[in-house]
């Protein structure tokens, strides 16, 4: 901070942490920072629109993208229809060139590009969906994607916002092998300031102004305080081994819970990918699109919930959020959240006894 909080240009430390994401992430040439994740995944669908000349953008139902006009849109009824938009303030048109798909359906994927693949300008999409529960992805589904989007010339854009940086040095990219077209960043590379980058390999990246005809530019983009407190979160995470400890807890979480799950009197599963963990109170296996979701379960969650509030453990209050284990936590902070949980279920399950 005292070299300065703002130049209005680009400064040393966002070269750095942009030289630090194309070193670590699979297929990127050149990265733009920005202020926020909503901003990478907005630019990022200008760029890709810019670069193939096309207008149609496909994302799927249990991903967010953040708040940008284009992703605000929910599928339609009838499946592989156009959009509707999901907010007010929405134009009706600008939902119409995106659709909306189910995640873990290759049928409907494949519908939508044998219909409309030469006007895809891009796919985007959470490989590791954690917004809307942790609906993890079989890595077949992200292959055919992959697929599919390279032989309809179309984009793929991997939006890392959380994943990045934080379920591997390399993203959800390094962990599947899969490389996007593009990729966007925020949350993790910021340690806690506003940012958000995106990036692609040079020959897409060459079409952002200035070199290139797709518009881009923030005052206080590559901000150098939010540069220096991204750079600060890398270099810890690769002085600590971040990512093996945070798999470490991970594995901690998995076997501290799971007696707890067994004996919790409801159905109850634990979804984990590395650092991040998610609690869906339903039957069968965790669920791997928005549609598989039990709309019962949040109802269970919300009673749950509470009962570990008063046990002064503060999970996120709604059922579709996900839990995040970070380097602060020790291992007596999970054998906290098993306890606490254990009485929670017993707490929650006399409560729907009582009522019933
Ligand atoms: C949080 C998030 C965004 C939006 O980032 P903001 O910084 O909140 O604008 C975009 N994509 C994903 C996957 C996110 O989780």
């Amino acid at each position: 901070m005292r070299r300065g909080t703002s130049y209005g240009a680009p400064c040393r430390a966002e070269v750095e942490l942009a030289e630090a994401i194309v070193a670590a992430y699979p297929g990127l040439e050149q990265v733009r920072c920005v202020s926020s994740g909503t901003e990478a995944t907005m630019s990022a669908i200008r760029l890709a629109r810019g670069f193939t000349r096309r207008d149609l953008i496909v994302k799927f139902s249990g991903c967010y993208h953040g708040h940008a006009d284009h992703l605000l849109v929910s599928a339609g009824s009838g499946l592989v229809t156009f959009g509707e938009p999901s907010s007010a303030g929405v134009p009706e048109p600008f939902a119409s060139l995106t659709r909306v798909l189910p995640l873990d359906d290759e049928a409907s994927l494949e519908q939508v590009f044998a219909s409309d693949g030469e006007r895809i300008a891009a796919v985007i999409l959470e490989p590791i969906p954690a917004n809307n529960g942790l609906l993890v992805q079989r890595p077949e589904f992200l292959r055919s994607l992959r697929q599919l989007t390279a032989r309809a010339g179309a984009l793929l854009i991997f939006d890392e916002v959380i994943s990045g940086f934080r379920v591997a040095r390399g993203g959800a990219a390094e962990r599947y092998g899969i490389t996007p077209d593009i990729a966007t960043f925020g949350k993790v590379i910021g340690g806690g300031m506003p940012v958000g980058a995106f990036g692609a390999r040079r020959e897409i990246m060459q079409h952002l102004a200035p070199l290139g005809a797709v518009y881009q530019a923030g005052t206080l983009s590559g901000n150098p305080v939010a540069m220096a407190a991204g750079l600060a979160t890398l270099r810890v995470l690769e002085r600590d081994s971040g990512w093996e400890r945070l798999e470490q807890l991970g594995q901690y979480l998995d076997s501290a819970l799971s007696p707890v799950l067994e004996s919790a009197g409801m159905p109850v599963r634990l979804a984990r990918l590395g650092s991040i963990f998610w609690l869906s109170l339903q039957e069968g296996d965790s669920p791997r699109s928005a549609e598989a979701i039990d709309a019962q379960a949040a109802r269970r969650y919300a009673a749950v919930f509470h009962a570990l509030l008063e046990r002064d453990v503060c999970l996120a209050p709604s059922a579709y959020e996900v839990g995040f284990l970070s380097l602060a936590h020790r291992e007596q902070d999970i054998d906290r959240l098993a306890m606490a949980l254990g009485e929670a279920f017993e707490q929650a399950t006399r409560k729907q006894a009582t009522n019933a």
